[in-house]
């Protein structure tokens, strides 16, 4: 058995386009690898910074997460040699001229712990869209009443002129 203590450079694509590992900050792995009859087991977590934005006000976020993983890396190749496929469509690792490849398998856990919808807060209400201010901010924000300031502006063009949201 090894273990596996290290911060290493997250690779490319750690992440989907609204929220990820930035490439190039620390990741940090902690895992056994276990010689097992069928190949080696991989097995800890791996903890990340995540960072990214918030889907209802574009706000950015970040936060740490840790994830555990475990993946058997099996010895021989991988083949089609006719047999059916399994009805469980899981993907098999395999043990490559005697290595392993753990990047697919970190890039796999960690992004699908990311959320689907990454939020600031719990309650973020998003951006009013008529202004844009945040809307938790500020309770019963609302657009029915004139605007001071564009009340101004209908003054400066004539009463006749009427400006609507
Ligand atoms: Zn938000
Ligand atoms: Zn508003």
């Amino acid at each position: 058995m090894r273990t596996l203590q290290e911060g290493v450079a997250t690779p490319k694509d750690f992440g989907v386009p609204i929220i990820g590992v930035q490439e190039g900050s620390t990741m940090d792995l902690d895992l056994r690898l276990e010689g097992v009859h069928e190949g080696i087991l991989v097995s800890g977590t791996v903890s990340v910074e995540v960072t990214g934005e918030c889907a209802r006000c574009l706000d950015p976020l970040a936060y740490d997460l840790e994830v555990n993983v475990q993946e058997l890396f099996s010895y021989g190749e991988p083949s089609n040699n006719g047999a059916a496929v399994g009805e469980e469509e899981e993907e098999q690792r395999w043990i490559e001229h005697d290595a392993i490849d753990l990047e697919p398998v970190l890039r796999d856990a960690v992004v699908t712990a990311l959320p689907f919808q990454p939020v600031c807060r719990e309650d973020c209400q998003g951006l009013c869209s008529e202004c844009g201010i945040h809307l938790v901010d500020e309770p019963g924000h609302h657009h029915e009443v004139l605007d001071p300031r564009w009340a101004a502006l209908q003054g400066l063009t004539g009463k006749d002129s009427q400006i609507t949201n």
